[in-house]
């Protein structure tokens, strides 16, 4: 537990995230954000629309470190993402749970138990506190009967809700979503919506699936050419023709967001 940074919890009023005029280059000279404001408040579901292209991932990757170096700040609970400060960066890691698009990346012990303690005992936890955080997790997906089989025997969308876990056990301030439906039956698409809602954390979800963004979440957020272009709520943004199109945002035929959203 040595290494383990003692912050203090954030305050509930304390915004989840807080990005303010984040601006990044490639080091090949693209430059893929030209100043991102983005607050999300505690316990909102948001959505982050936008075209290939339009910078959705360089911002996730920014949320935890994982890029830095340009201009502006990302605040996660009120804490600053600063690179150089070590301690403070693995808190941030553990309060920002990115959830990848392919399971796969994620998983990689031996038992789906032992993939969900991973994160918890790099921490420091053991014993009874690791079991409970396993627990726990595996819980709020629905997959504790799995914790002793391989992730690898397990179905796409079974190893999907697993990968949820390894980041819950983390009791992240943040869950980050890439495509959380993609490559889902839509028995899975539901099961993992149902799941979603059933968390009581915050929700960033970079998507292409506009009716799953009208499912999850009432806020929705587009990102196009490195800017936020449009933060409204999710009806709204889905019922602006004009908008989707000039953004390359399409919904399914016969999809009519007036209908789908409550
Ligand atoms: P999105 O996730 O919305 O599809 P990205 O964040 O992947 O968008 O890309 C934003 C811009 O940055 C694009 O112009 C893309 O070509 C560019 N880009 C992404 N990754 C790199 C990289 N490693 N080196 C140089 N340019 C990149």
């Amino acid at each position: 537990m040595d290494d383990v940074m003692i912050v203090e919890e954030p305050s509930p009023e304390v915004r989840s995230l807080d990005v303010q005029g984040l601006a990044y280059a490639y080091p090949d000279g693209t430059q893929a954000l030209f100043g991102v404001d983005l607050a999300i408040g505690r316990g909102e579901r948001v959505a982050l629309l936008g075209p290939n292209g339009a910078g959705k991932t360089t911002l996730v990757l920014h949320l935890n470190g994982i890029l830095h170096g340009g201009m502006g700040e990302v605040r996660v609970g009120g804490l600053a993402v600063d690179p150089k400060d070590k301690k403070a960066l693995r808190e941030i890691r553990r309060r920002v749970g990115i959830v990848f698009q392919d399971p796969d990346d994620q998983l990689f012990m031996p038992t789906v138990r032992e993939d969900v303690a991973f994160g918890p005992a790099n921490l420091g936890l053991r014993g009874a506190e690791l079991d409970r955080r396993v627990r726990d997790a595996l819980a709020r997906v629905g997959m504790l009967d799995v914790a002793d089989r391989p992730p690898q025997h397990l179905s796409f969308g079974q190893r999907r809700r697993v990968a949820v876990a390894t980041v819950l056990a983390m009791e992240p301030e943040i869950l980050v979503l890439d495509e959380p439906s993609s490559n889902l039956d839509p028995a899975s698409r539901r099961e993992l919506a149902e799941i979603l809602r059933s968390l009581d954390v915050t929700v960033l979800m970079v998507t292409h699936d506009l009716p799953y963004a009208a499912e999850l979440c009432p806020r929705s957020v587009i990102l196009s050419g490195g800017v936020v272009t449009a933060d409204r709520p999710t009806r709204d943004l889905l019922l602006d023709a004009g908008l989707l199109a000039a953004h390359r945002l399409e919904l399914p035929f016969g999809f009519d967001p007036a209908a789908a959203v409550r």
